[in-house]
This record gives structure tokens, C-alpha cells and sequence, in this order.
């Protein structure tokens, strides 16, 4: 529970932004389920609909929900319940991306409710790679059916919106997912021994495998492989080769590169092949796979964060990206922050370090001071803090 007075501070912040702001209804607002949430639930209240923006922007002035969720989904009746009352119609692909389940060390030592500038420069890399290394060059979606927003905390939403995408059922939307996270992938399909006969000479097996310029998954383990052997050593351990084999490898680079990019696999000399290929795939699928699965499959009942609306955990924006170039220039410590101006007296019980608007804070621990009044904010929200009395 948020003390009452910092519920009462956060809410009037929260209604005046919404106040201010452009319309951040989603298209085709009178036909999407909203769910809002409260300061100790991000989905406390569901089976909401508007008739437009203006009737949806005045609740949301006047309501101040820390959470605003909305269906991906469009309905012919979104408040219809339970869910089959809906009338389903169709809706947009979503990928919810979080730091949290990238399992990074850091995360360790700060803890999993906070964030580092490695935890969302991670996350970001990661939405880049669903972006660059799957939805375009597999799926043959543009930029322009690609949407990217900050979650206003730990991650990045991707949502695409396009025609073909909006009718697809569960079952094709779990097939991307096991796609986009390698779990469909048999890398032993990929592969097959392939006689190879010479005059005069008996036959052999030639191991032929995917070319770089293959399409899928073939196309991409070729290209990774060829990409690694040329930085080195340590590229090739973390694709989960063993040291003395990725020595070996690196050594005979020129001929393994010119071998893979023919197809000729025979030059690559690697022991338990099986058990390689699994981690090389696991290195280059999208490691997301809990809230892939949700998000991607339950499309009939999934709400997810409206875009450009704010985190009630963090009183961050959700920032919607306009484009790719846009995603790799943003700094979420920075330009999510919408709560400007005066200061706040705060005392913290405990905060690991962190950065924000271009400043480090931290680590506290029972310490009085006064703040940025977004950074008292962040501190209150994360429960890290309370008001000064
Ligand atoms: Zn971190």
C-alpha cells in the first residue's frame, strides 16, 4: 500500500500529465477491452470500453489509473463478459520484452524489482534482434506494421499491426513464438551427410549444411557462425563452443568460412554436434520465451499496457519509438521522465544505485534527502521511499 498523501500526489501528477497530453487512445478505441490498474495491481479492474477518445480521456483524467491496459484485440462487444460475449474480430501481434527474463548477472546484485543501464541496454539489443533478425527478414513485416514502445519500467513492447497478422488464431501465433525463440528448430534437419562420388576413387559423406544466404534459421546459424569465426576466440565460446575447439576453428578460419558459405559443413570438426547446435540456437533465439508465449498465444484474452501511457510502478512514460533508429538513440532514464520542476523531501529505506535525466543517485539506505521530484517519485513507486512529513 502506497502511504495515502503520496497516493494523493502521485494521482493528481498522474491525472494533470493525462490532462495535458495528446490523446493516447489506441486506434479503433471503441472496439478494445481496457483494464486499469491500482498501485499494488497492474490489472485491478477489466471489461472497460469507450465509445471514442474524448469519453476515454476524460476517465482517464479523471480516474488517474496508475496502469491503463488495453485489449490487442478488437471486439464488436469489448465490454461483453465473460470472455465469449466478446465477439473476437481479430487483433495485433504483441512481444513483451523484460530484462527480468534475461537472467543477467547484474540483476544479482541489484535485485530484480530495479533496473541498470546493462539490464535495459540488454533488453534493448534483445528488441532489436526480434526486430532486425526476425519480424523483417523471416516474417516480411516493414518497419511501418512495426510498432516498438518503452513498458515505462523494465523492457520494450513490439506490436505489429498489419493485415494478415490480425486474423491469425492461437495456433499460428504459438507457431512465431516457438519460431522467434528456437524451441520449433531441429537443427538435425538442417544438416545431411551427402555421398559424394569421384571417378576412380571410392565415395565419401560430405556433411552439407545451411549457407548464409539461406533463408530462416539455416541462413541465420551460417551467417553467426561465420560472423563469430571472424571476431575470434571468445565470440565462439559464447556461442558455447569449448575453448580448444574454438581455437582450432578460428585457427582454420579461412577454410571453415569458405567451406559454410558453399555449404560444406565437413570443415567444421565439432564433437557432441547435437548438443552445440542446441546452444548455438539458444544464443540466437529471442530469450523471452515465459511472456512470449503469453502475450503472443493469448490473444483472445491478453491485456497489455497502452502505449504512451505511464508505469504506476515507476511514474515513467511508455514511450511510443517511431522507428528503429529512433530505439537505438533512446535513453529511457532520461526521456521517459514527464513529472518535471520542483523538488521533494524523501526517506529512503533502502535504493541500489541508479541513474536518471543524466544523473547518478545511490545507493541509499536510511537516508533523509531531497530529490528530482521524478526521482522521489520513482523511489516512493518501487516502495524504496516514502514522503518526508
Ligand atoms: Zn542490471
Amino acid at each position: 500500500m502506497l502511504e495515502p498523501k503520496a497516493e494523493q500526489l502521485v494521482r493528481k501528477l498522474i491525472s494533470d500529465y493525462y490532462f495535458n497530453a495528446k490523446s493516447i487512445a489506441p486506434p479503433h478505441t471503441e472496439r478494445r477491452e481496457f483494464g486499469f490498474g491500482d498501485f499494488d495491481k497492474k490489472i485491478a479492474f477489466r471489461h472497460y470500453s469507450f465509445k471514442d477518445e474524448n469519453d476515454f480521456k476524460k476517465y482517464i483524467v479523471d480516474n488517474a489509473p496508475p496502469f491503463i491496459n488495453y485489449s490487442p484485440a478488437e471486439y464488436e462487444h469489448p465490454d461483453g463478459r465473460p470472455m465469449e460475449n466478446k465477439g473476437w474480430l481479430g487483433g495485433e501481434l504483441i512481444f513483451d520484452l523484460d530484462a527480468t527474463d534475461l537472467h543477467l548477472p547484474c540483476q544479482e546484485k541489484h535485485g530484480r524489482s530495479w533496473v541498470c543501464e546493462n539490464c535495459l541496454a540488454k533488453v534493448k539489443e534483445e528488441t532489436t534482434k526480434l526486430v532486425e533478425d526476425f519480424l523483417i527478414p523471416d516474417f516480411g513485416f516493414s518497419e511501418k506494421e512495426i510498432r516498438i514502445n518503452f513498458s515505462g519500467n523494465r523492457g520494450y513492447h513490439v506490436h505489429v499491426v498489419n493485415d494478415d497478422v490480425f486474423r491469425l488464431n492461437s495456433k499460428a501465433r504459438r507457431q512465431i513464438s516457438e519460431y522467434i525463440t528456437g524451441s520449433g528448430i531441429s537443427p538435425e534437419k538442417l544438416f545431411e551427410l551427402r555421398p559424394v562420388k569421384r571417378e576412380g576413387m571410392r565415395s565419401f559423406d560430405v556433411l552439407h549444411g545451411p549457407k548464409p544466404t539461406d533463408g530462416g534459421w539455416g541462413g541465420k546459424i551460417a551467417g553467426n557462425l561465420i560472423s563469430a569465426l571472424n571476431t575470434g576466440v571468445a565470440t565462439l565460446e559464447e556461442m558455447g563452443i569449448k575453448q580448444e575447439y574454438a581455437r582450432k576453428l578460428f585457427k582454420n578460419r579461412a577454410t571453415v568460412v569458405l567451406g559454410i558459405s558453399m555449404g560444406n559443413w565437413d570443415t567444421v570438426k565439432i564433437p557432441k554436434k547435437e548438443e552445440f547446435w542446441r546452444d548455438v540456437i539458444k544464443t540466437m533465439a529471442i530469450k523471452q520465451s515465459d511472456s512470449i508465449d503469453r502475450n503472443v498465444t493469448n490473444d483472445t484474452g491478453h491485456l497489455i499496457r497502452l502505449p504512451d501511457s505511464l508505469h504506476g510502478d515507476t511514474g515513467l512514460l511508455g514511450n511510443t519509438l517511431p522507428s528503429l533508429n529512433a530505439l537505438q538513440k533512446f535513453d529511457p532514464m532520461k526521456e521517459s521522465i514527464v513529472f518535471k520542476g520542483k523538488t521533494l523531501k524523501v526517506k529512503i529505506e533502502k535504493a541500489p544505485k541508479f541513474s536518471m535525466n543524466g544523473e547518478e543517485y545511490g545507493p541509499y539506505e536510511k537516508a533523509a534527502v531531497e530529490l528530482p521530484i521524478y526521482a522521489a517519485i520513482y523511489l516512493i513507486l518501487k516502495r524504496a521511499a516514502q514522503l518526508s512529513s
